[in-house]
């Protein structure tokens, strides 16, 4: 009897990474956390030591028609310190290992190691190794960052507590429009050439996306002010979509408040333009690395003022309930992919 293929896509990304982790167990003392944070955990005595690991593909993950490769270079390490800041640690160590195409000359690789570099010096991190071979097609980098916390102040995505009080980091939602600002000129400029990019006035949602960076200053704001997060995640694929996590691994509810989610005003005049939704772009855009975590209403009084951190909602003891509550006051139930404005 046939019995049907099993599609990668019947299960998803995170399907497939359940059904991995699933046939594996820890056998090691010294692993203090497996698959299913931003970073796993090492036990190193009194300290913890962090490490993440991430694959860029080209084509899937960026397009070097217009992705600068020095930017690229710094985006790809400032996504893995982010792992290493959303565990609450400081990134040390990377590696770097790239496949090539005939297609890149000495220049392009020189050019993606500069970004390399400069993010190895504004995250105050060590390229220490990596490795080196070709590819048939593209081009391909995979970075592991090393990190290191003291072991009572890594946060994991499991500690939220019901009545804890959700903050985000900056503003949300940049990054997707800097994409789709670049695919649209990108297709205006396939079609006629001699048109020149209209990207200037756009230039805060194109830096959004190219010029990514980790909150490390957040880390460190965090432990200024004594607050350890309950838990924490770094935004990479969506507000909605880390908020389920974050719900799922604490077993809590999210509740939320759509007026408290921070939009930068271009963002959201970038979305009026392409008929989108702001807040649709805010929940489900990905790749702003904005830092997503929970605090125990103690701690409110310590960041209440912080400039760049806001409290959109709160958790609660339902953890089948993830809502939003409007502008209008109406409750929406959050999706983790392509919330629809309208469906409310
Ligand atoms: P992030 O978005 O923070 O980088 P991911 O969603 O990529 O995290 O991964 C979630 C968890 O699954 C992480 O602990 C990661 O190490 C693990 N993971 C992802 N892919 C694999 C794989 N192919 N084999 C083992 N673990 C994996
Ligand atoms: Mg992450």
């Amino acid at each position: 009897m046939d019995k049907k293929r099993l599609e990668i896509s019947d299960l998803g990304e995170f399907g497939l990474i359940d059904r991995i982790a699933g046939n594996f167990s820890i056998k090691n003392r010294s692993t203090l956390k497996g698959i299913g944070d931003d970073a796993a955990v090492l036990d190193a005595g009194d300290e913890a030591i962090l490490i993440s690991t991430d694959l860029l593909v080209e084509g899937i993950h960026f397009d070097l028609a217009y992705t600068p490769l020095h930017h690229l270079g710094y985006k790809a390490v400032a996504a893995n310190v982010s792992d290493i800041a959303a565990m609450n640690g400081k990134a040390e160590q990377i590696t770097v290992s790239i496949a090539l195409s005939n297609r890149f000359s000495v220049d392009a690789v020189d050019a993606l190691y500069e970004g390399i570099k400069a993010a190895c010096d504004s995250f105050t991190v060590d390229l220490v190794g990596g490795d080196t071979t070709s590819s048939r097609a593209g081009l391909m980098i995979s970075i592991t960052v090393l990190g290191r916390a003291k072991k009572e102040k890594v946060v994991y995505r499991n500690g939220a507590k019901p009545n804890d009080i959700i903050c985000v980091t900056g503003d949300l939602g940049g990054a997707f429009m800097g994409l789709q600002i670049l695919e649209r000129e990108k297709e205006v400029y396939l079609s006629n050439p001699a048109m020149q990019p209209e990207i200037e006035k756009y230039e805060y949602m194109v830096g959004r996306l190219l010029k990514a960076e980790a909150r490390t200053d957040i880390v460190a704001d965090l432990a200024e002010q004594g607050v350890i997060p309950t838990s924490m995640i770094d935004i990479s694929d969506g507000l909605a979509s880390e908020l389920f996590h974050l719900s799922k691994q604490s077993n809590v509810g999210i509740h939320i408040f759509e007026d408290k989610i921070p939009i930068d005003h271009q963002t959201y005049d970038a979305a009026i333009e392409f008929k989108l939704d702001p807040i649709t772009c805010a929940l489900n855009g990905g790749e702003d690395y904005e830092l997503l975590f929970t605090i125990a209403q103690a701690d409110y009084e310590k960041l209440k003022n912080h400039a760049d951190i806001h409290m959109i909602g709160y958790t609660n003891d339902k953890p089948a309930e993830k809502i939003m509550v409007s502008k209008q006051g109406t409750v929406v139930p959050l999706k983790a992919q392509g919330w629809n404005h309208f469906a409310g």
